[in-house]
């Protein structure tokens, strides 16, 4: 070796160990960052987040020499690409208490067959885990002659577990064990359970399979046995028992198998199969499952397997716990991607569900003005809302159908064969070829003439049916018929708006006592529930608090502006006590839609996606729909398609605009509540017009104009009866006179001809000409006849 180089390998040694003085390099590198749980508290002044950390080494263990100081120095956390800055967080080092997080399950399978002196060791053992887990974690189960119940332990109960653990076995049923325990994580039955050798009575712990549904990387398996006994021969076997635990489409624990190994060897099958049920392998493309990796550990000492235990149970368990506060005027309303740094290098990401759209965290406290700011801007937003669906109705939609027609109909003329000349009917002038005409009906005209005729045959309403066009009525924009026309949708968004300042000032979900108590019918919590638990009761207590006042509100204003009947107290009762019945529907589509399919369908553990609350909005809608039927002209079709088509589009405004995020976390919510209460008014008058068939117009009076929608009665076979009682369809409440009878004449289709028919009770004008009266049979109503009842003239009309 030269002199240089000599000099340089010098140098490269001092470089090296003074890098090593000045960073201490760990005897473990950190390889992996895992986050534990998540908690944060709703209520005014509540801002911060904390989540259980640990580190882990190369081999997926954790790191013993990393203390809450490194942390300091070297790690870094990411939220939504935005680096929290280090000064932002503190960290603290746990040291006892709860270090499981409360989603783990823990299973422990205890062989009856390890002399008695280990098994009080291992009593002893199994303590501590029971004591640095929540309650309802920890579950118990033993095995020898049969196997045994798993049964939930407690830091209150373990002690009556002392005399389980002093039986004794004459045989050992492992494969049995084995596979009921792996199974009992997995909703319904398996392939083998009918092998299994168990206890009388022997049942499945269907608390274990939902905490483990909820938590699917959160589960453990420890099992306990030893190799003094061989197994009894059983149908179950090595590779039934690890084809199972190899399945990818099963909800599966991490296994740890302890081996007491007294000194009479081991069996070979047992120790196959133990192993191949700790590193497990997909049965498949037989690459190993990760995080399904857990251990076999075996020893002639029992304290040794006890060791193994304890420091199996300590690299589940989590070290730090790192809080931070929330920067000012950031708002969480759902997903939010944390990532971990070592060093600036990522080391490990997890999302977590933070607040909710329909209630955004943190709450932060509201000056008097800026409430009153709030409530402004929630008004103007509901004012624009309103303009903007009349201009939906009035201006865009009949614009695109007045498109649609003029594309279809307008044409160049072509004189055809054999017709010598054609007389536009307007104007008087012969038709040249090459003019633009319309071609709707059989009366040819001129397009400029069609216009100046107000879009429509001169010949419309007399010996022409079809020859008319939509086309936006710039004059009647401001007008009373745009007002009526639109009434139901202004109303529907007047509901809203009160039923989202109600909501608002409520705290944004006044529930949480029934939301627990929902949930808690499906999933038991100890109390110091389950982070994505939790979320799941704040969402459900929103979510009945909006099908109460959405339901009530909505269906309330609806029915008040439905139908023609007079404003009596009896009537008033009537309608309340049915919206008081939709908000109850609303509550129960709401609950059911929210836990049920939120929960069950959530595939992941540490958060809600957002099509998870998608099923609550649809239900809720339909529900909603099909209690506005009730008792109402509304049809079903109308209230179906307008509230789910607005339900969707109210629910995108809210779970995908930015909004919430920025300065106003509560103006998501706002726009989904007008949206969806306009959408539905908007729809009933809408579809309603376009989808029915039977109306009966008003022609004169106080009342002349309205269109009473008549198509559900006469379509049910049933009859519309028009009069001056409640029991009429149609109550004459406007009618001043004293001409008409309670009942005074009835409508009907007949089933056979298919024919609207009007049956007089009492004397009637029909047509301006004919008289009629009860001793009359029924005549056949034709569209655009008329009839007079008292002084009211209406106008039959079929679309
Ligand atoms: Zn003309
Ligand atoms: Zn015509």
């Amino acid at each position: 070796m030269d002199k240089k180089k000599k000099i340089i390998g010098i140098k490269a040694i001092f470089i090296c160990l003074l890098l090593g003085w000045a960073f201490p390099t760990f005897a473990q590198t950190v390889d992996a960052i895992r986050f534990g749980d998540k908690q944060y508290e709703y209520g005014v002044g509540n801002d911060s987040i904390k989540f259980f950390l640990k580190v882990l080494d190369a081999n997926g263990k954790r790191c013993n020499d990393v203390y809450a100081t490194d942390l300091r120095n070297h790690f870094g956390l990411v939220e939504d690409g935005d680096t929290i800055k280090n000064d932002k967080w503190t960290v603290k080092t746990l040291t006892e208490g709860q270090r499981i997080p409360s989603d783990f399950t823990i299973s422990v399978l205890v062989d009856l067959n390890i002399p008695q002196s280990g098994k009080s060791d291992i009593y002893e053992a199994v303590q501590t885990l029971v004591e640095s887990a929540h309650d309802s974690c920890v579950f118990l189960s033993f095995f020898g002659d049969r196997v045994s119940n798993s049964r939930m332990v407690t830091k209150e109960n373990y002690k009556d577990f002392y005399h389980q653990f002093q039986e004794t076995a004459e045989s050992k049923f492992f494969y049995s064990a084995l596979y009921s325990k792996l199974t009992e994580f997995n909703f319904g039955n398996t392939e083998f359970d009918g092998l299994v050798k168990v206890q009388d009575n022997y049942k499945k712990d269907d608390e274990i399979f939902l905490r483990a549904q909820k938590a699917r990387d959160r589960n453990l398996l420890f099992i306990f046995t030893e190799g003094n006994k061989i197994p009894e021969f059983e149908e179950l076997n090595f590779i039934k028992v690890t084809d199972y635990q190899g399945r990818t489409d099963i909800v599966a624990p991490k296994v740890y198998a302890l081996f007491y190994d007294a000194g009479n060897g081991i069996d070979e099958d047992m120790e196959r199969t133990l192993k191949g049920v700790t590193y497990p392998r997909d049965v498949f493309s037989h690459n190993p499952i990760p995080n399904r990796q857990g251990e076999y550990m075996s020893s002639n000492n029992i304290k040794t397997v006890l060791q193994q235990f304890e420091q199996a149970v300590r690299n589940e368990m989590y070290d730090f716990a790192l809080t931070y506060q929330v920067a000012e005027g950031k708002n969480y309303s759902g997903k939010v991607d944390f990532t971990a740094l070592w060093d600036g290098e990522a080391k490990g990401t997890e999302t977590f569900s933070i607040g909710t759209p329909e209630r955004p965290w943190p709450i932060r406290p509201e000056t008097a003005i800026s409430s009153v700011k709030k409530f402004l801007i929630a008004l103007m937003v509901a004012f624009f809302t309103i303009l903007l669906f009349i201009a939906i109705m009035k201006i865009f939609i009949p614009w695109i159908k007045s498109k649609a027609f003029s594309m279809k109909y307008y044409k160049k003329y072509k004189p055809m064969e054999n017709v010598r000349m054609m007389i536009c009917p307007m104007c008087r002038f012969e038709i040249q070829p090459g003019d633009k005409v319309v071609t709707r009906c059989r009366h040819i005209m001129h397009v400029r003439c069609w216009k100046a005729n107000e879009y429509k045959c001169v010949e419309y309403g007399q010996n022409c049916k079809d020859g008319i066009q939509d086309h936006i009525q710039w004059r009647f924009l401001f007008s009373k018929e745009t007002l009526r026309d639109c009434l139901l949708t202004i109303m529907g968004i007047c509901a809203s708006l009160v039923s989202w300042i109600i909501y608002e000032i409520s705290g944004r979900g006044f529930f949480d006592g029934l939301a627990t108590g929902f949930v808690n019918l499906f999933f038991k919590t100890d109390g110091q529930s389950m982070g994505i638990i939790n979320d799941c009761i704040t969402l459900v207590s929103s979510f009945l608090s909006i099908g109460l006042l959405l339901g009530f509100f909505l269906s309330f204003v609806f029915r008040l502006f439905d139908g023609v009947k007079r404003r009596s107290f009896g009537w008033f009762l009537e309608i309340t006590g049915l919206s008081l019945l939709s908000s109850v529907i609303g509550m129960a589509a709401f609950a059911l839609g929210g836990v049920i399919l939120c929960l069950w369908v959530s595939p992941t553990d540490t958060f809600i996606p957002w099509y998870c609350s998608f099923p609550a909005y649809l239900l809720f809608s339909v529900c909603i729909s099909l209690s506005l039927i009730i008792k109402s002209t509304i049809p079903f079709k109308s209230a179906l398609l307008g509230g789910l088509a607005s339900a969707i589009i109210g629910f995108i405004v809210l779970y995908f605009s930015s909004i919430t995020s920025k300065r106003w976390p509560w103006m998501n919510m706002l726009l989904d509540f007008v949206i969806y209460g306009g959408g539905l008014g908007a729809s009933l008058t809408t579809v309603r017009m376009l989808a029915e068939k039977y109306f009966l117009v008003v022609k004169n009076g106080i009342r002349s104009g309205l269109r009473i929608p008549i198509h559900k009665w006469m379509n049910a076979g049933n009859k519309v009866t028009i009069g001056m009682t409640q029991q009429c369809e149609i109550q004459m409440a406007w009618e001043k006179s004293n001409k008409v009878a309670k009942e005074h004449v009835q409508l009907y289709v007949n089933q056979n001809r298919s024919q609207a028919m009007l049956r007089p009770l009492a004397p009637t004008t029909f047509n301006t000409r004919a008289e009629l009266d009860a001793s009359n049979k029924p005549v056949p109503l034709f569209n655009g006849d008329t009839f007079k009842v008292g002084d009211t003239i209406f106008q039959y009309v079929e679309n």
